[in-house]
């Protein structure tokens, strides 16, 4: 049974996002695996903190949270609104730790790194791949060239012209913080924050780069290469790590986030792993049952269609859906059986019917109420 969000982070329902931010903050450090090293339940912890925080912090998740509770943020995964389903790994939640409080570093977060000298974190790059659903049922890997932030070729990223030296920060004194005494209801506090002058970084250029400005980068283009596994779906996403936009003045790089759209089939309709198609069949071949070919996602397969069947009857077809990216294994394609009525009969058909009309017996109700909402749904809402 999954935690309450807003019990998870401790915060009211109507938090804003300031405060959704220094709860996770808070609790993201505190369950922090530097701090608590070898111990799974404070990995737990984070995980699930970080997942509160990356669908409270976005409204569309939040909203339907709100509505919904964590079926409706599953839910919006798979309508491609943008949903969100929860972390695989423990790496996937640190990287959105760091992408978020990433500027700092984790050191300097508790103090104890270097003073000064903090680097601002580039920030991360984010791109669209679109695929096929055979790329989905494959895996596929995708070359993709893309305009990033790299270290300026003129000064290697230092944002000095060559054989100047940077000098201390007067503001700081080469701390790179700055103290501010705040007063409020409660008393007196000192707030630490990063000098305003220097960026944090405790020392000034006097003589920028004259190519870049003193900051340290310029555009260019890289070439990525993406290993996408098999049974991804749109909006999930891979992140290569360090591969983003360098930091100002040589700070580390942001990542690289490849978000995934696969492209709609017009042949299927997808359901996570499991594919459904639809069969339209005539009624002489459902009144007297069939073997007909369906399409797969590469190929096609044969399906007995049973004498007497009736619109809306699911025929399964074991494994021939997409891969499950997480636990493994193959969906499965369900072929829904749709009888069509004819239309704009031929004089020649017109008369089989008419004497078939004379002879057959009247329709029955062929499905009780509640079989049919059941199946509705099995197929919708499961
Ligand atoms: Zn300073
Ligand atoms: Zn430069």
């Amino acid at each position: 049974m999954k935690r309450d969000y807003y019990e998870i982070l401790g915060v009211g329902r109507d938090a804003d996002e300031g405060t959704i931010k220094r709860a996770y903050r808070q609790a993201a450090l505190k369950f922090h695996p530097d701090r608590n090293p070898d111990d799974s339940e404070a990995e737990e912890r984070f995980k699930e903190a970080t997942e509160a925080y990356e669908v409270l912090r976005d409204p569309e998740l939040r909203g339907l949270y709100d509505r919904y509770g964590h079926d409706g943020v599953k839910a919006g995964v798979r309508g491609g609104g943008g949903g969100f389903g929860g972390f695989s790994t423990f790496d996937e939640a640190l990287n959105i730790f760091m992408r978020e409080f990433g500027g700092f570093g984790f050191q300097d977060i508790f103090g104890s790194g270097r003073r000064g000298r903090a680097r601002t974190r580039g920030s991360d790059v984010k791109i669209r791949i679109a695929l096929t659903l055979e790329d989905v049922l494959k895996g596929v890997t995708k070359t993709v060239r893309m305009p990033v932030l790299d270290n300026c070729e003129e000064c290697n990223g230092t944002g000095m012209r060559s054989g100047v030296q940077p000098t201390s920060c007067p503001q700081c004194g080469g701390s790179g913080e700055v103290q501010q005494v705040q007063r409020s209801l409660f008393g007196q506090f000192v707030r630490v924050g990063p000098c305003s002058n220097c960026g944090g970084e405790g020392r000034v250029i006097s003589d920028p780069c004259g190519t870049c400005n003193g900051e340290g980068r310029s555009r260019s283009e890289k070439s990525f290469e993406l290993d996408i596994p098999p049974g991804v779906d749109s909006d999930d996403y891979l992140t290569l790590r360090g591969q983003g936009n360098v930091g100002r003045r040589g700070g580390p790089r942001g990542d690289l986030l490849a978000v995934i759209t696969v492209e709609p089939d017009e042949r299927f309709t997808r359901r996570g792993a499991d594919l459904i198609y639809d069969l339209p069949v005539t009624f002489s071949q459902a009144a007297m049952g069939t073997t007909i070919d369906v399409p797969t996602v590469t190929k096609s397969a044969k399906v007995k269609v049973p004498a007497g069947v009736q619109t809306g009857h699911v025929i399964q077809l074991r494994g021939k859906g997409l891969p499950h990216l997480r636990r493994g294994g193959t969906g499965d394609l369900f072929v829904r059986v749709v009888v069509v009525t004819p239309k704009d009969l031929t004089p020649e058909q017109r008369q089989l019917f008419e004497t078939l009309a004379e002879i057959e017996s009247p329709a029955e109700q062929s499905e009780d109420g509640a079989g049919f909402w059941q199946k509705v749904r099995e197929a919708f809402f499961d």
